[in-house]
């Protein structure tokens, strides 16, 4: 367990909407800690006596500029289960090389931490990404393929380093409009 309660920053607020610039060095150790301290973050949040205790909601991923910072790496906590297992990566300068046709969304819709009330509707991604950065907790440049929940958590955080939020994404007339050809994860 960490200590650390980041200060969240809100869709409000100009730093959620900045393009963030890429990081100089990202083998620098001081990013390094902040990364994985993040990871740590996500991590306690889905411990509900930890997130009530700390009065902080559970997340799965947070990227810099939700904690203030607008550089271009994010972190990714989260159980897949069984078959999946425990996914964790805290990501530098990320770079999408390759995403599907093969559209996908989260059946009840995304939610972010930047975003105090949750808002309904589908949002379309790709099904598969793949995606080039440094991984801090490799201490490596990695390639990694994703598919369906995690590529939707990748490209939601993806999104956050572009100014994007999840809602930007949703039908502003019917929410929960039906997509062709969409899979509902
Ligand atoms: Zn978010």
């Amino acid at each position: 367990m960490a200590d650390k309660v980041f200060k969240m920053h809100f869709d409000d607020e100009p730093v959620i909407r900045t393009i963030c610039a890429p990081v100089a060095d990202p083998t620098d150790p001081q990013l390094g800690r902040l990364v994985k301290e993040m990871v740590q973050y996500l991590k306690d949040s889905q411990d509900p006596a930890w997130a009530k205790g700390n009065h902080v909601r559970a997340g799965v991923g947070l990227a810099a500029p939700q904690i203030g910072d607008p550089r271009r790496f994010f972190a990714v906590y989260v159980d897949l289960g069984k078959k999946g297992g425990i996914k964790e990566y805290g990501l530098v300068n990320p770079v999408i090389l390759k995403t599907s046709v093969r559209q996908c969304c989260l059946s009840e819709g995304e939610g972010c931490l930047s975003v105090a009330k949750d808002r309904p509707g589908y949002v379309p991604r790709y099904y598969r990404i793949t995606v080039k950065a440094y991984d801090v907790l490799e201490g490596r440049e990695v390639t990694i393929n994703q598919v369906g929940y995690p590529a939707i958590i990748f490209q939601h955080e993806l999104d956050h380093l572009d100014g994007h939020l999840y809602y930007d994404h949703i039908d502003k007339i019917d929410p929960w409009k039906e997509i062709a050809g969409i899979t509902k994860i």
